[in-house]
């Protein structure tokens, strides 16, 4: 196998990549798919663990450093935990980490951490029962609060990040609350602009609540400084003014970060997908399959990054949103 770094036509260099393992949801956030019209991808369409494995590896081979395990929610997929520790096995990765929504979290986080994952990023939009049903359709947050405990008190964890969707309407209520969190808990609490990525394509620019209108509701609870910026990272993290915990804005809508995008994505039925937005993507199941070897893989890959999209038109005139919605990408 080569050793020439993974490099887009853009001159960036690709390190990062998230992997699906299930297009399956316990939940069913409205801004990621539509309640009841969801179709599950056919089983035999997703990639079994040893093709995750296996491809993973070959991302490793090309320079990733960086695994994501996500979804749908990577929790609900049966053995998950020993999938994760075959992954954490794979020399070469530096930093591998699970975002999950935490409903099972409580069964799974001890566990998890055994298995080598040392990250874990924890979805959660509201923090009050009422608004938590309204916005992922289902009565979870008791058991997601006592997921994230349980993963608090366990020994070797790293850093733990909260991180929710701004929806408006919703997430201004909730604010007190997720301040109190971030200053109570060891949690780095993160707003995420809503993307156009949910099935019912009701998006509109207007409607999105910035992370700099979530930020100067939160300065006025209680008073923000910047803390500076870690090349490639999607947040603009803040430290409240007391030294009492961090607050991070992901702001894709309206402060784009694609000029340092180092990210490509694998999803559950084995596709390689270049940006979020992208709406071409490369099979890699079909070629794995049907026997190709790494070399071959690898040049298939390389070959998709070259043409990553130099930047999502998101709120442009003309944009065309997925056909997957982002329970299907692997957010
Ligand atoms: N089920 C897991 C979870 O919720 O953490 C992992 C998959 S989920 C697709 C990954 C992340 O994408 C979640 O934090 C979710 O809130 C976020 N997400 C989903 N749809 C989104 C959208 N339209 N805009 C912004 N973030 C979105
Ligand atoms: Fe499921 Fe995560 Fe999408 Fe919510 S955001 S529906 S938890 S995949």
């Amino acid at each position: 196998m080569t050793h020439e770094p993974l490099v887009d036509g853009h001159g960036r260099l690709i390190t990062d990549l998230r992997v699906s393992v299930t297009d399956l949801c316990n939940l069913r956030c409205h801004y990621c798919m539509v309640p009841d019209t969801v179709e599950w991808l056919p089983r035999d369409e997703i990639l079994r663990h040893e093709e995750i494995v296996e491809l993973v590896q070959v991302f490793v081979g090309l320079g990733v450093r960086e695994i994501r395990l996500t979804g749908g929610e990577p929790l609900v997929r049966k053995g998950f935990v020993g999938l994760a520790g075959r992954i954490a096995g794979i020399p070469g990765i530096d930093d591998l980490s699970v975002t999950t929504n935490g409903v099972l979290l409580e069964r799974d986080g001890p566990a998890l951490i055994a298995a080598g994952i040392r990250r874990v990023n924890v979805s959660l939009d509201a923090l009050s029962p009422e608004r938590f049903a309204q916005v992922t359709g289902r009565d979870r947050l008791a058991q997601v609060l006592r997921g994230l405990e349980v993963l608090r008190d366990t020994p070797g964890r790293g850093r733990i990040k909260v991180n929710a969707v701004g929806l408006r309407g919703v997430t201004e209520p909730e604010l007190p609350a997720f301040v109190a969190l971030a200053r109570a808990q060891p949690y780095q609490v993160r707003f995420i602009e809503n993307m156009p990525l949910g099935a019912n394509r009701s998006w509109t620019r207007d409607d999105v609540l910035t992370g700099e209108e979530i930020r100067g509701l939160i300065h006025a609870i209680a008073p923000l400084q910047p803390v500076e910026r870690e090349a490639h990272a999607t947040a603009r993290v803040y430290r409240f003014a007391d030294g009492r915990g961090e607050v991070g804005f992901i702001n894709p809508v309206s402060e784009p970060f694609c000029d340092d995008c180092n990210r490509i994505r694998l999803t559950a039925d084995g596709r390689l997908r270049t940006c979020l937005f992208s709406l071409h993507e490369t099979d890699l199941r079909g070629p794995l399959r049907a026997g190709a070897g790494r070399d071959e893989l690898a040049a298939i890959i390389r070959d998709a990054v070259w043409r990553k999209e130099l930047k999502h038109r998101v709120g442009d005139p003309g944009f065309r949103q997925p056909a997957r919605t982002m329970s299907r990408i692997g957010g």
